[in-house]
């Protein structure tokens, strides 16, 4: 009963969210079939005219562009120079993949419209997505040889249904003809991240992704959602070099603000 609670008071505020940003003609839903919305040429959040990709130059104006990060993992940072900095976190303690790029910012209207595909299953948006990320794989990814999703417990994905980094793994499947690998594996039921810092986290994933058989690549590129400490990718990442990888890079749609 507090758990039903609990999540209508998060919807409410989500969709309150929403009706804010259709101030500025952001996030408008179409009446109908919400399958319909996946339409080419048609704006995935605000449904005007898209032009030749899924996001309008409109909406691609107000999203939050991660411009300005960090040349290893892709952390937004304030520099004034932005070629080739690294984070303080970075300078430290580098993550164990070689790099990882995200092309916006986990801020609204990007986590609505994360939350909505993984919670909602407005799998819809998806596509919109993809595209972003495939220009990023394209520029920034040339010798990787396999996508591999985060894989979530099968006791999640069974709840959920499916696995949204996968998802976002086949349309570029389909664009760039790499493999996805399915190799990999999330064995351990972890808790939730949210609310932990980096060392409960560090410790929450410890031994938490296994790969069965002989890798069947050499270098991976981990596909995910949303990279929030990037202590996950960090942990698949050594779980990949372990099986035989020589390298191994990470992609995600956002990266979450502030958290390193
Ligand atoms: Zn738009
Ligand atoms: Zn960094």
């Amino acid at each position: 009963m507090l758990l039903q609670a609990k999540r209508t008071i998060k919807e409410a505020d989500f969709e309150v969210r929403f009706e804010q940003a259709q101030g500025v003609k952001l996030l408008k839903h179409l009446p109908g079939d919400p399958r319909c919305r996946n339409i080419r040429g048609i704006c995935v959040l605000c449904d005007q005219p898209a032009g030749p990709g899924r996001i309008c130059r409109q909406c691609r104006r107000i999203l939050p562009w991660n411009d300005i990060f960090c040349e290893c993992c892709g952390q937004a940072i304030n520099a004034v120079q932005p070629h080739g900095v690294v984070c303080i976190a970075c300078e430290s303690r580098r993550p164990r993949f070689e790099i990882a790029r995200a092309p916006l910012i986990y801020d609204f209207p990007v986590d609505a419209v994360i939350k909505a595909i993984k919670f909602k299953r407005q799998l819809w948006y998806v596509p919109a997505f993809a595209e972003l990320l495939l220009r990023t794989l394209k520029t920034e990814f040339a010798g990787v040889d396999a996508l591999v999703p985060v894989p979530l417990h099968r006791w999640r994905q069974m709840a959920r249904g499916f696995n949204q980094a996968t998802e976002l793994c086949r349309p570029l499947q389909q664009a760039t003809g790499l493999p996805i690998l399915t190799q990999a594996a999330r064995i351990r039921a972890t808790s939730a991240q949210p609310g932990l810092n980096a060392a409960e986290r560090k410790k929450n994933l410890k031994d938490a992704f296994a790969v069965s058989g002989e890798l069947k690549c050499r270098h991976p590129l981990i596909v995910d959602d949303v990279m929030t400490t990037g202590e996950t990718c960090s942990q698949l990442a050594m779980t990949l070099l372990k099986a035989g990888a020589e390298s191994v890079s990470v992609l995600t749609v956002a990266r979450a603000l502030g958290h390193l």
